[in-house]
């Protein structure tokens, strides 16, 4: 009949092992939600800069045609002052033809800009799509990682759970719950050995009427420090634990 505290012992081994396999799954959910969210977010990115570029292209056409209709407007313009004969008349249409030069310019000039943020915005956009490619393999990969984790772990997590449950069973309630409680509050490590004289959890020395209360392993004693439950080996059995 094994004693409250080694019971206590074996049932820590149980919880720390289920405690790191579910912290691995979480883990993985978590990396996949991150991954997730960064895939949305960059493919929200990446489709404003379509838009972005749809529009910079269909003005950089505008402006295009815009200068076609212009320089076809001016050359017709120059072949007819060649058959005017009135002054008046050939003074108006050098003043077109002026114009029209002015219009070309201005016209040039701003299908330049644009052309500058086509560019600019398709460097964007493909670094965009890039980054985005990158994101969603990084995120498939890390969803089938952990579809490879639950399915390993899932049934060691469910078995162990069992034993967890049969365990308790022997285990009087209000020993449990301080026992749980030390094992949230204390990082997992609720139960710890007394070697030598010394509480392996904060590594003080307990004081030697307690070890001797510990070696009797009637009942349950906590470190005067650290307040974690001491467990004491007979020394031929220290080395194998
Ligand atoms: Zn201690």
């Amino acid at each position: 009949m094994p004693t409250k505290i080694e019971v206590l012992a074996t049932l820590q081994l149980v919880d720390q092992s289920l405690r790191a396999k579910t912290r691995t799954v979480a883990e993985g959910e978590g990396r996949v939600a991150a991954l997730e969210e960064a895939v949305s977010a960059q493919t929200a990115a990446a489709s404003a800069a379509r838009v972005e570029l749809a529009a910079l292209g269909a003005r950089q056409r505008d402006l295009e045609g815009r200068l076609a209709a212009a320089e076809a407007k001016m050359k017709d313009r120059r072949m007819r002052i060649t058959r005017i004969r009135n002054d008046k008349e050939l003074g108006l249409a050098r003043r077109e033809v002026d114009l029209l030069k002015e219009e070309i310019g201005t016209l040039e000039t701003e299908l330049m800009a644009v052309m500058e943020q086509v560019e600019g915005a398709t460097a964007k956009l493909s670094g965009l799509a890039a980054e985005l490619a990158r994101l969603a393999a990084e995120r498939d990969r890390e969803a089938s990682e952990l579809r490879e984790t639950l399915a390993r772990l899932s049934t060691e997590i469910e078995r162990e759970r069992a034993t967890r449950s049969e365990l308790v069973q022997t285990i009087d309630g209000d020993l449990r719950r301080k026992y749980e409680m030390i094992f949230s509050r204390r990082g997992g490590l609720a139960v710890v050995e007394v070697r030598g004289g010394i509480c392996q959890g904060c590594r003080m020395r307990v004081p030697p009427q307690l070890f001797n209360q510990i070696q009797r392993n009637a009942e349950v004693i906590l470190c005067p420090s650290c307040q974690r439950m001491l467990f004491w080996r007979a020394e031929g059995e220290e080395a194998s634990g």
